[in-house]
């Protein structure tokens, strides 16, 4: 059997690129980006002022003038003016510096009456003091953003600060999230006792809109070969990726694997050694889409959701890989050593600023309401059945 290490590297290695496409600014927001950002002008682009108050030459206050005739105002926006000798100029936070200026006293320090500005008694002015110099938080043309980054609020202000109306980025992929289980009812229908609510397909619908693919669509499909082939079939015609959920163990309905083989599909792997999940299967399509089969439990789902299918979309986008992320353990875990362990963890941090990660008991991998009160879950490698509280693991936040 695999190691969740292989698993993952094959995975990734299966998964295609998708295209680029330029999108508009607004649209950018959490899409992963495919160009470089370059900066239009010198940030601030001019000698920018940083009080309400007064433009005047240093020199002047050097030597000793105390009271300056208000020659004009400059407002930000205004077109700088040039400073007279003796002089000052009533200035707005984000003007540009008039010419021959290179002090900015705050409105605070002075008092202006019929036309001249008198400095607080006692007030030492600095040269350049209030000025943010032109170019000194970056020149233009310099590199601001890479591709491969999740486009955030802060790349929405670094793309626009570029002029960019449009940007490019990774195509979003075609994803489809298929529930399989005849004993599966979704919410609002009615249910016998001895059918099953479907809660696996929102599930991992949310948790792909989480990662930034919001737009996946859910079939639920019941345990029968013909049906599941010819529906199948269809999604596979239409997306790039397919996210099954149940079938893939070895009860006499589990159809998923030989339908899939019977469609094209190339199996990659079929189980892992770890726990929960153990029954994943991955393959690919004839042309190259993705398609994950992920056990049916819930709990089993949504960690194989997070750990495989997640990374594959991130790699399929052209995203750069996230740097590993650890915790300490908060407590003791001991589990059956053959297999890793996916252990749900909540998250606290303890007063010297570390990380500590609960274990979250989880009665089964069918116990999804446990899962509710976790963060994510560390990786606890087979070759150790014990982790005593303090050791440090790889953490994955939901
Ligand atoms: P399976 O992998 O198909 O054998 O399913 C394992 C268990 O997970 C069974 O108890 C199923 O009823 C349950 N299950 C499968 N799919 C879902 C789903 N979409 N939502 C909730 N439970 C599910
Ligand atoms: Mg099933």
């Amino acid at each position: 059997m695999l190691t969740t290490a292989e698993a993952l590297d094959r995975v990734l290695a299966a998964m295609p690129e998708l295209s680029v496409e330029s999108v508009a600014l607004r649209a950018a927001d959490g899409r992963v980006l495919r160009q470089v950002v370059e900066a239009e002008r010198d940030q601030p682009p001019f000698n920018r002022v940083m009080m309400d108050g007064i433009a005047i030459s240093h020199s002047d206050f050097a030597a000793g003038i105390r009271q300056f005739p208000v020659q004009c105002t400059q407002m930000a926006g205004d077109a700088a003016a040039t400073l007279t000798q003796g002089k000052c100029i009533e200035i707005m936070t984000g003007a540009s510096l008039p010419a021959h200026a290179d002090c900015v006293i705050p409105v605070e320090r002075i008092a202006v009456s019929e036309e001249i500005a008198v400095l607080e008694d006692g007030y030492v002015a600095a040269a350049q003091q209030y000025i943010h110099p032109r170019a000194s938080d970056h020149a233009a043309g310099s590199q601001l953003l890479a591709p491969g980054k999740r486009v955030s609020a802060m790349d929405i202000a670094v793309i626009a600060s570029a002029g960019l109306t449009h940007v490019d980025v990774s195509r979003s992929p075609v994803v489809r999230v298929i529930s399989t289980g005849n004993e599966l009812v979704a919410a609002g229908q009615p249910i016998e006792p001895h059918q099953v609510r479907l809660s696996n397909g929102p599930a991992i619908q949310a948790l792909l809109a989480q990662h930034g693919y919001p737009d996946c669509e859910h079939d639920h499909l019941p345990d029968e070969r013909a049906v599941l082939t010819e529906r199948i079939a269809g999604h596979l015609n239409e997306a790039d990726v397919l996210i099954l959920s149940g079938g893939v163990s070895m009860g006499k309905a589990d159809f998923v694997p030989e339908v899939l083989a019977e469609l094209g599909v190339k199996e990659h792997f079929h189980r892992i050694s770890q726990r929960p999940g153990k029954p994943m299967w991955f393959g690919s399509g004839p042309d190259g889409q993705a398609v994950f089969a992920l056990p049916g439990n819930p709990v089993s789902a949504l960690v194989c959701c997070r750990h495989y299918v997640i990374p594959a979309l991130a790699r399929a986008s052209a995203r750069t890989t996230p740097t590993p992320e650890f915790a300490a353990l908060a407590a003791d875990v001991t589990f059956r050593p053959e297999l890793t362990c996916f252990q749900p963890v909540r998250l606290i941090s303890n007063a010297a600023g570390q990380v500590l990660a609960m274990p979250v008991k989880t009665n089964t991998s069918g116990d999804f309401a446990a899962l509710s009160g976790s963060d994510g879950y560390v990786e606890l490698a087979l070759e150790q059945p014990r982790f005593s509280a303090g050791t440090s693991v790889f953490l994955y936040r939901w």
